[in-house]
């Protein structure tokens, strides 16, 4: 039997993994974590029987442990509780798909005890690769990539390169695919009266709030690069983001003699969500199959940097590295809630990041500390700016 906790098991991908859980019956959860949603997370704690479950929001908890009071499950809250769930001791894999910087100290927390970790979250691994990456080697913890693009990658390396990516084949170049988004090819000028109505319609795939504005800035595609380059070892300049608006073709890795290793499929998420639990074994997944003789084209871009200034700041934000991808991610963070608020316009959510990036003082090699400060620093420079 396969245990598994899952943190941000209410969203987008928590429930996937969760649909995922029903069709393999090997697959147990015994811990679960969400940030607010009493309701969805009761529902989940009487379908899956976890020993442990924890709602983030302090007050939630009350309402939470009288609605399932008749039940054998431990209900706990905060930061605290979340750590708790992520090292609930029968749980071999932590899914970590809670949204934002929220999730590093329960990650770390997590490979401490020695789980692996099927990572969805990637903002924490962007504002902490250099502690996560070097700590999971040390305690022999296997990173499973959930991210669809990171996903692919990591298939297309299956057999060229030993799973810790320490010896066999070199990455010549990844080749990261990227649906554009629902702005694919409209001008800033375009794009000055975007409402979130407009920038929630991604047209691939269905996912949380945060991570489809991000999509439509492109500033997704930029925590992904980030995300790639800690994952897989490699450098910024070996990272190169490609438009391919049917998202077919999850990514791609090109090796020294030229080859082009690409993993494709139908969009969807449950794919990787269960490729990561089962790895390596692939077991059969419902759902539609690519059909090459009604599939009318691949298509191929290069993304605007005019017009997606996003994945720019990315690119510097991760060469500088240090606290700089801190700062990135958070002024993101905060500036992507403003605008779902309708506090700023469209447009503002790069022009804060870059804003916060130019006036950072970087730390070299931030502690988890030093990271949470920057946050802190990062918002508090925002509030006072914008
Ligand atoms: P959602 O917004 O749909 O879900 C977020 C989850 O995190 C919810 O369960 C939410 O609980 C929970 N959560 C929020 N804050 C806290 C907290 N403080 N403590 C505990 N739980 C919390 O997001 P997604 O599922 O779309 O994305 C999750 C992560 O996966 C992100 O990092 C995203 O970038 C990444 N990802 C998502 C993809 C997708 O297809 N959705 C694809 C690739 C990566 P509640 O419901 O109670 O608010
Ligand atoms: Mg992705």
């Amino acid at each position: 039997m396969k245990k598994i906790a899952v943190l941000g098991s209410t969203g987008s991908i928590g429930t996937q993994t969760l649909e995922v859980v029903r069709s393999n019956r090997d697959i147990q959860v015994t811990a679960l974590a969400a940030g607010s949603n009493v309701a969805a997370l009761e529902a989940q704690i009487r379908e899956f029987s976890p020993q442990i479950a924890c709602i983030y929001d302090r007050e939630k908890a009350e309402d939470l442990k009288q609605r399932v009071r008749n039940l054998d499950v431990k209900i706990l809250s905060g930061m605290e509780g979340l750590i708790e769930t992520a090292v609930e001791p029968s749980a071999g894999i932590v899914v970590t798909a809670v949204v934002g910087m929220i999730g590093i100290r329960p990650t770390i927390a997590a490979i401490e005890a020695g789980k692996d970790i099927a990572l969805a979250n990637k903002e924490t691994l962007v504002t902490a690769g250099h502690i996560i990456i070097p700590l999971a080697r040390e305690k022999n913890v296997q990173i499973l990539p959930v991210d669809s693009e990171h996903a692919a990658i990591f298939q297309c390396l299956n057999g060229e390169r030993s799973p810790d990516g320490r010896s066999g084949n070199k990455i010549q170049k990844i080749l990261l695919t990227a649906s554009g988004g629902p702005f694919r090819g409209w001008s800033r000028e375009q794009m000055k009266e975007v409402k979130p109505e407009d920038a929630l319609k991604h047209p691939n795939w269905a996912m949380g709030k945060k991570i489809t504005i991000d999509s439509s800035t492109m500033v997704n595609k930029g925590l992904e690069v980030m995300e790639a380059k800690w994952l897989f070892g490699v450098e910024m300049n070996q990272i190169q983001v490609v438009i391919q608006p049917q998202s077919i073709i999850h990514s791609m890795v090109e090796f020294e003699d030229g080859a082009v290793m690409a993993q494709l499929g139908t969009p969807d998420m449950k794919l990787p969500i269960q490729y990561a639990l089962c790895y390596p074994e692939r077991r059969y997944l419902p759902g539609d199959r690519l059909d090459f003789t009604t599939l009318s084209q691949i298509t191929f871009e290069s993304p605007s940097p005019e017009n997606f200034p996003g994945l720019s700041l990315a690119y510097r934000a991760g060469e500088t590295g240090g606290s700089m991808p801190t700062a990135f991610n958070a002024a993101n963070e905060l500036a992507v809630s403003r605008f779902l608020n309708r506090q700023i316009s469209y447009l503002t959510i790069t022009d804060i990041i870059e804003s916060a990036m130019d006036h950072h003082r970087l730390v070299k090699n931030p502690s988890v500390d030093e990271i949470l400060e920057t946050e802190k620093a990062v918002y508090e420079y925002i509030e006072s700016r914008w």
